[in-house]
């Protein structure tokens, strides 16, 4: 284990410039540096790398971080690999802090479980290639299934004879302890038998390559023999952490920002053999949380195909929650009736298939929700409980925006107003959120650093990941709005607007104090809230403490709009270019003062819309019920309301049209 001290040193030697270079060639550009994005396919680059702030950031895949998070995205380390790597790159020397016995025997344990698993590995394969009964029975099988030598080989396919122990007696002629076999689940239980006979088997491999079980299929066809067997959980085999395949195709899933979907492990070998290698498969159960971690160190786009009647397919949406709340982009693929993808793709040949995938593939929350809307069929008691689903669903979403996409669009799709929809998701988000507060609450040290821990990155960032900024930007709903409070907050915090002898924290707290719990982005909310808290404790902002934030989703959003507004800057000659009409003006990163007004009122007037439009909803319903007391209160509100937005429309110059 690395020492936590030296954990920071390393970490304070780290320069992200140094570190990304040894990977992609960048050029300057102003005080940053550009190249072609390692995580995305580009012709023009829009990899920035920020020297000042040591972090780099991907306009376009959105990908960012610090130099460990660019070396475990990149080259797939664990944080103590990425650790130990730049202590070699910056000659800081890891006195290890000793292993116990018991950890020095685990690590043990594994290694030679890992031997084991090879040496099985071998012998699955000289079975089927090397003896007749392989040869005739297992080699003749994938042939029939169309599956080719070279891919047999490359996925390390094999075969066990239908014997009571052969591996079991091969084992113990080149010296492997039967109890070791026993472990890693080679054998049976009481250890006399191999635990795999008369069946192909599959090699699973974990992300660096190596053998961490088997999965075996049955030759035989009686009924009563279980198809597919899988070794058990081993030390080096956890199989809601494990995907068949990921090894093989994580490289073709970084090119293509894509991963997809497959139930077996012949539709894994059989997509790559035509050519589209960016597949997985969960091998039955539905997806955990480890496994969909897995995924998104490579990209944030899952593609599922699923083959089966709908009612399969519904069950099997329920087990996608998960995926959302991953921050993950999920699409549906429906295969024809009869067929998996294996079939499929070797009827029509893969230039078709992905062809197939790619006109097929539907939006998993607009998939759901059609799926079940077909089934409410005008009965309002089963539609408000498809609503109630359905934003259950979005709720789970991280990224505003998206959000509002979604509810933008299902709205439509069910007919029902998006103001009503957008509180009903933001109750849920709430009732999450102080959920999982409670919970962290009751697990004393679960938020902090624990010292001495230093092989866990504290909240692993297995994915900085927030849309780029400028997209947002375009949006102009109620969260632009709240995210330019929070920009200001994050980038200028401390610093002294001088005609105000305050800094532009205080001046934006002070003014929407009473506005700090009608954020409707609630990590927006819990930002303003956060700097209110440090203000009155005398403290003042700066952009490292957002930087450095215990908190990935707050870390990810300084980054994000730090990176975004360096981006933006002016070039070092700017200055010499004396002819350009902008030149009077103060550059933008100084023209924080004027900015902050402009973003206090336009967050007031955005607020001052969203009651005008919820009383505009109120005054329809007091006219349909013939209220007319209220309707007559209403109107008067409605009209008061309507006088300040003016009012403060005319002091920012916005023109207001309602
Ligand atoms: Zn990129």
């Amino acid at each position: 284990m690395i020492p936590a001290q030296t954990v920071r040193e390393i970490i304070d030697a780290a320069r992200i410039e140094e570190v990304v270079e040894e990977f992609v060639s960048l050029r300057k550009r102003g005080i940053n540096r550009i190249g072609l994005c390692p995580f995305h396919n580009e012709k023009t680059p829009s990899f920035n790398v920020n020297p000042t702030r040591n972090i780099f950031k991907c306009f376009g895949c959105g990908k960012g971080g610090d130099a460990i998070t660019f070396l475990m995205e990149h080259e797939n380390f664990t944080y103590p690999e990425a650790l130990r790597w730049l202590a070699r790159k910056y000659n800081i020397e890891i006195q290890e802090v000793e292993q116990s016995p018991e950890q020095r025997a685990e690590q043990q344990l594994a290694d030679s479980l890992y031997i084991v698993n090879d040496f099985a590995l071998e012998h699955f394969q000289t079975q089927l290639f090397d003896t007749d009964e392989g040869k005739s029975v297992a080699l003749a099988y994938f042939k029939q299934r169309g599956i080719r030598e070279d891919t047999i080989r490359s996925f390390g396919l094999g075969y066990a004879p239908n014997l009571p122990d052969l591996l079991l007696q091969r084992a113990k002629v080149v010296g492997h302890s039967p109890e070791l076999l026993r472990k890693v689940g080679l054998s049976s239980q009481d250890g006399n038998r191999d635990f795999f006979r008369g069946r192909v088997m599959f090699p699973i491999h974990n992300l660096s390559g190596k053998v961490a079980a088997f999965a075996g299929r049955t030759m035989s066809s009686d009924k009563k023999v279980p198809k597919y067997i899988n070794s058990p959980e081993t030390e080096i085999y956890v199989k809601n952490k494990t995907l068949y395949g990921a090894f093989q195709s994580k490289k073709a899933i970084r090119q293509k920002d894509e991963c997809i979907l497959v139930e077996g492990y012949t539709d894994v070998i059989s997509l790559h053999q035509a050519g589209i290698e960016n597949v997985v498969a969960s091998s039955g159960t539905s997806l955990t949380e480890g496994q969909l971690q897995l995924i998104k160190r490579n990209t944030n786009n899952l593609k599922i195909l699923y083959d089966g009647d709908p009612a399969g397919v519904k069950a099997a949406l329920r087990g996608l929650d998960l995926a959302l709340e991953q921050d993950l982009n999920v699409k549906i693929v429906l295969l024809p009736e009869g067929e998996d993808p294996d079939s499929f793709v070797q009827q029509i040949g893969s230039e078709a298939f992905g062809e197939y995938i790619s006109k097929e593939a539907k939006d998993f929350i607009l998939f759901k929700t059609q799926l079940l809307l077909e089934e409410t069929q005008g009965d309002p008691i089963r539609k408000a409980g498809l609503i109630k689903d359905i934003m259950g669903s979005i709720a789970l979403i991280p990224d505003p925006i998206k959000r509002g996409l979604y509810l933008k669009e299902c709205s439509s799709l069910m007919d029902v107003s998006e103001q009503v929809l957008y509180e009903e998701t933001n109750k849920l988000i709430n009732v999450a959120l102080r959920k999982k507060a409670d919970r962290e609450a009751r697990q004393p040290g679960a938020a902090t650093d624990m010292p001495g821990r230093a092989d866990d990155r504290p909240d692993i960032p297995e994915q900085e990941m927030v849309k780029p900024v400028r997209e947002n930007v375009a949006k102009g709903s109620s969260e632009i709005r709240e995210w330019d409070i929070i920009r200001l907050l994050i980038q200028f915090g401390g610093q002294e607007l001088t005609d105000e002898n305050m800094t532009v924290a205080e001046l934006i707290l002070s003014d929407i104090e009473e506005s700090l719990t009608a954020f409707d982005n609630p990590l927006y909310g819990q930002i303003a809230a956060e700097c209110h808290a440090l203000l009155t404790e005398g403290k003042t902002l700066a952009p490292a403490y957002f930087l450095e934030h215990e908190s990935k989703a707050i870390r990810t959003l300084a980054i994000d709009i730090l990176a975004e507004s360096d981006r933006w800057q002016y070039s070092p000659n700017w200055e010499d270019m004396k002819d350009l009409p902008l030149q009077s003006q103060p550059k933008p990163e100084m023209n924080f003062s004027a900015d902050s007004h402009k973003a206090l009122n336009m967050f007031k007037l955005q607020k001052l819309n969203k009651i005008l439009e919820i009383n505009k909803e109120r005054i329809k319903m007091a006219d349909h019920s013939g209220d007319l007391e209220e309707l007559v209160r209403l109107q008067k509100v409605h009209i008061k309301l309507q006088e300040v937005v003016r009012e403060i429309s005319r002091r920012t110059g916005t023109i207001v049209l309602r």
